[in-house]
């Protein structure tokens, strides 16, 4: 389900400006960062503030509706693929990002000797590397 759906269906508030934040998720495999949310949504609705952007992409995440992806020194995206566990490949040449699906367990590699006493554990991986286009020939 799209997020707009998802969102429908719980009943969130739609104002015009939220709708256009929210609209701007649809799609297969989608990760914006917040600019490029920014961006499409002035295409619907000019007015629309980076600061309304903000606000309405945490408040997405605390809902559970978006998942933040840690950019790795650049800038943060945001996933509205919360249902379907991944990971993410990240291009260090063009910013590209990829969701991939990891086989195995990625905690069975954490020993328990090194958890620190740390409970409810859960991995999140950015695999970094170079895309087939940013590649030398
Ligand atoms: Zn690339
Ligand atoms: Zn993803």
């Amino acid at each position: 389900m799209h997020l707009i759906d998802r969102l429908k269906s719980r009943g969130w508030r739609l104002t015009a400006q939220r709708r256009a934040i929210a609209d701007t998720f649809s799609g297969p495999s989608i990760h914006l960062t917040p600019e490029e949310v920014w961006v499409r949504a002035r295409v619907a609705v000019p007015e629309v503030s980076q600061a309304t952007v903000y606000n309405t992409l945490h408040e997405l995440v605390r809902l559970g509706e978006l998942r933040e992806v840690d950019g790795l020194g650049r800038s943060r995206r945001y996933d509205p693929n919360t249902h379907a566990p991944h990971h993410h490949l990240l291009c260090d040449g063009c910013d590209r990002l990829v969701d991939v699906f990891p086989e195995g367990d990625l905690l069975a590699s954490l020993p328990a000797a090194s958890r620190h006493g740390f409970s409810g554990l859960q991995a999140e991986v950015v695999y970094r590397g170079t895309c087939p286009d940013c590649a030398p020939r």
